[in-house]
């Protein structure tokens, strides 16, 4: 008689339908308003320039939400299946903070967002991965951007300590219940409120943020106050010096 433990594999296997089945869902209901919006252009409605022009829009939004989801959980799946190829160089941080602070001025300017950065120029360079750390970084603007109604204020900062940088996203925003603070880290979730579920998006940003910093042996953690605003903090360890040979 040969007896084997399959706890894990049935674990794993119950984690992965759990995936495809978020995965599915996730995906079908924009391709419903697709599906729907595109209909209704061909037919009747779509002689109304009012109609076009909202059909238009929600086009492409959902297109957007779509191809956002998408690039989300490819790089998810590539970090924890172990396939993703890790670019790491010498990077000037304040270079890619600021210019992943220009693209969520752009953002922010529709909602009146009152937004600052204060970023020393003569940070320490870090070996990093550039292309996932400006994801990451993006993520959690677009979060502060997103989260934060009308007139409030989202601050992006880099602090250097003798042994890390800190890179902190603050927002008056809607924050984040102090049961929900651990939870939203992990992949699909969203605070269940009306007010989040009225902003749309998908629970993969902050998975995937903390999984690239995590890669770079660095922390991604949060403090947050309900109603009041949250500050998202990337610590990350130093290298010494050499700012000049960044690239
Ligand atoms: P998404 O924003 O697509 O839902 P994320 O993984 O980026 O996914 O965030 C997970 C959840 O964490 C959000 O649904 C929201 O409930 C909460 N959250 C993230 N960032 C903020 C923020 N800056 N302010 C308030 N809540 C936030």
């Amino acid at each position: 008689v040969v007896m084997r433990d399959i706890s894990k594999e049935s674990l794993a296997e119950e984690a992965r339908g759990d995936f495809i089945a978020h995965v599915s869902h996730e995906l079908k209901s924009p391709l419903n308003t697709l599906a729907l919006y595109s209909e209704a252009l061909q037919g009747d409605q779509g002689q109304d320039e009012a109609f076009r022009v909202d059909a238009y829009n929600v086009i492409h939004d959902e297109t957007e939400r779509l191809a956002s989801l998408v690039d989300n959980l490819l790089n998810i799946t590539k970090i924890e299946v172990g396939n993703l190829k890790i670019e790491k160089q010498r990077v000037r941080l304040h270079d890619l903070l600021h210019d992943a602070f220009d693209q969520a001025t752009y953002r922010g300017k529709t909602k009146n967002l009152r937004l600052k950065s204060n970023l020393p120029p003569e940070l320490s360079a870090v070996t990093v991965d550039k292309e996932l750390l400006r994801i990451a970084i993006n993520n959690l603007l677009v979060n502060a951007v997103k989260y934060t109604p009308a007139n409030g204020g989202v601050l992006l900062a880099a602090v250097e300590t003798d042994a890390a940088i800190e890179i902190r996203v603050t927002d008056t925003g809607i924050g984040i219940a102090p049961e929900d603070q651990d939870k939203i880290f992990d992949k699909f979730y969203r605070a269940d409120t009306d007010t989040v579920r009225g902003i749309g998006g998908h629970g993969l940003g902050l998975s995937l943020a903390r999984e690239i910093i995590e890669l770079h042996g660095g922390t991604l953690t949060v403090r947050s106050v309900l109603g009041k605003g949250s500050e998202f903090l990337i610590s990350l360890r130093k290298d010494r010096g050499l700012v000049r040979q960044a690239i």
